[in-house]
């Protein structure tokens, strides 16, 4: 079988990213070895199988080499996501996103190869962390260590103003890549662009920076 994406179990965060592709017009293969999970896929995904995909004979004879992305959303069990993301690698699978439980769990999945490692509850938990810490920012997006993606609202003083005006760049080395107004989503941004009150400007900066940018704000505010 030939396809787009494949994801291996059906819990809360494999089932969410089967729904969301496959709501996006996807072709999906949903694989767990729990039939009652894959029952529940059945209508939703291209392709429901069940499968234990620590068995590498069970990965090639469902093709598995074919898939562009294959997911591995594993948790609970530590033992069957490594092993499942090693034969994936053998098999030479292009691109494996896998969901790490822990610190050891994701530094075996580097050691072996993993493409993408994602922690959703503690990736969330700073979200929105983030998120409560500031009324003034609506998002919060981690790139790396250093650097991040917020989405802060503007100030009454900066509402009315141009972008070269507010000088984000040389003043705080934050780069506006965006701005929300209402529905709308603003790129491709020129440098006389006003901003309006109750606008929100996606700004892409070195954490240190982005903190700056929003101790400013509030003093501004206050
Ligand atoms: P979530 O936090 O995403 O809701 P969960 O805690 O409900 O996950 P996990 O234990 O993380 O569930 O496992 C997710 C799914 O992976 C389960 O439905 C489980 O049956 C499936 N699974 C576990 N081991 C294997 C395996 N070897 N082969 C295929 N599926 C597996």
């Amino acid at each position: 079988m030939n396809g787009e994406f494949a994801v291996i179990g059906l819990g809360r965060f494999g089932g969410s990213i089967v729904r969301e592709l496959s709501k996006n017009g996807y072709d999906v293969l949903a694989i767990d070895s729990d039939e009652e999970r894959v029952n529940e896929y059945m209508g939703i995904a291209t392709h429901s199988v069940i499968a234990d995909t620590t068995d590498e004979n069970v990965l090639k004879s469902l093709g598995i080499r074919n898939f562009d992305h294959v997911i591995v959303a594993i948790g609970e069990n530590i033992q069957a996501s490594i092993l499942t993301t090693l034969i994936l690698k053998e098999l030479g699978v292009k691109s494996i996103t896998v969901k790490a439980t822990n610190d050891y769990h994701e530094k075996v999945l580097r050691k072996i190869g993993a493409d993408f490692i994602v922690h959703p509850e503690r990736d969330m938990g700073v979200r929105i962390a983030n998120g409560l810490m500031s009324s003034n920012i609506l998002d919060y997006l981690d790139l790396s260590q250093e650097f991040s993606i917020v989405e802060i609202k503007v100030s009454d003083r900066m509402a009315n103003k141009t972008l070269i005006d507010l000088d984000l760049r040389s003043k705080y080395g934050a780069n506006v890549v965006a701005i929300k107004r209402g529905e709308n989503v603003m790129i491709s941004l020129q440098a006389d662009e006003v901003i309006e009150k109750g606008d929100y400007l996606v700004v892409i900066g070195e954490n240190e920076d982005l903190d700056r940018l929003e101790r400013a704000i509030h003093k501004v505010k206050s």
